[in-house]
């Protein structure tokens, strides 16, 4: 017996019925707001391929903090900009860098987030790359060594959770390890376990200022085409000690991260990077999406296929839709 006993349409009736049975319901809960802070005071310019997102100086990183906090949001991921890049990017494990002082004044606001911090080298290395190069080759060891200091340096300014986007092996257990040593136990690691190697990052490079200077990402960023290899990252950062695993970007990933959910029991992140958000903000500035119905419906997805946590530079939009419905 089917039709006309069963009759699906029958819950979908009216709002109040469509509300009930709804099997996935997006709230500001599990959302991170990505920031990028840079040297100075004062200092706001807006990148220009990701309108309403900013490189920002210490004092307004706090400001616009505060406005996240007050949305609801529970965290803020921060990715830093240099005074000056070297070799080495001695900067990324430097006590007064951007990031480090943006921790230290977050926290002194006392205000009501978690502050997650990018562990990577590519904003800080003059040639871009996420690790210490030697003759055009990204070295994996001793990038691991600094990536741990780097680490090292945000849990002393007082961050709650790390979270290393490199990709090289090993970093989680090198990360923890060297956390452990100075007594931060209680710092958590969330890590991208499963990063590709995407054209979505594009505006990113530009906001952090990270595009390598020659070759790309390949010989560390995972290749599209796989899922499988995708499992065995997720499950080699777990053993080394991850908290938390991400899957970056979102949109053209959401098979992995439907099969890392079904896999492993960690709380799972994915990250809608720059590149989905562009293509949001121009087709709506060009009035050939509504802005509103698709960012909620892309990060109703998200969440749909496994992700617990999704960072998204739509947050404060969502928050304030969210609390208007
Ligand atoms: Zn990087």
């Amino acid at each position: 017996m089917t039709f006309p006993v069963h009759r699906p349409r029958r819950l979908r009736r009216t709002e109040a019925l469509r509300g009930f049975v709804r099997e996935t319901r997006l709230t500001t809960g599990g959302l991170v707001y990505p920031m990028f802070a840079c040297p100075g005071t004062n200092v706001r310019i807006e990148v220009s391929s990701m309108p309403g997102v900013y490189q920002q100086s210490v004092d307004q990183i706090v400001e616009e903090c505060r406005e996240v906090a007050d949305l609801g949001i529970p965290g803020v991921i921060l990715f830093g900009l240099p005074a000056h890049k070297d070799e080495t990017g001695s900067e990324a494990s430097a006590a007064d860098g951007a990031v480090q002082r943006s921790v230290e004044a977050i926290k002194k606001a006392k205000l009501n987030l978690l502050v997650i911090t990018d562990v990577c080298l590519c904003e800080y290395t003059s040639h871009g790359h996420c690790g210490v190069t030697n003759d055009g080759e990204v070295l994996n060891d001793p990038s691991v060594e600094r990536l741990a200091e780097a680490a090292l340096s945000h849990g002393r300014a007082g961050a709650d959770i790390v979270a290393p986007s490199d990709m090289m092996d090993g970093r989680v257990a090198a990360i923890r390890r060297k956390l452990d040593e100075h007594k931060f136990h209680d710092v958590a690691i969330l890590s991208y376990a499963a990063k590709y190697c995407s054209g979505f990052y594009g505006p990113f490079r530009e906001a952090a200022q990270s595009a390598p200077q020659f070759g790309d990402r390949r010989s560390y960023q995972m290749d599209p085409a796989n899922a499988r290899e995708a499992l065995r990252e997720v499950a080699l950062d777990i053993e080394e000690g991850a908290d938390m695993i991400m899957i970056k970007p979102a949109l053209p990933y959401l098979d992995i991260i439907q099969r890392v959910r079904e896999r492993f029991d960690v709380p799972v992140g994915a990250y809608n990077v720059s590149g989905e958000f562009a293509m949001v903000k121009a087709a709506a500035l060009k009035g050939w999406i509504d802005e509103k119905r698709v960012v909620l419906e892309i990060l109703t997805g998200i969440q749909r296929a496994g992700a617990d946590i999704i960072l998204t530079y739509h947050a404060k939009d969502v928050a304030r839709w969210l609390k208007a419905c």
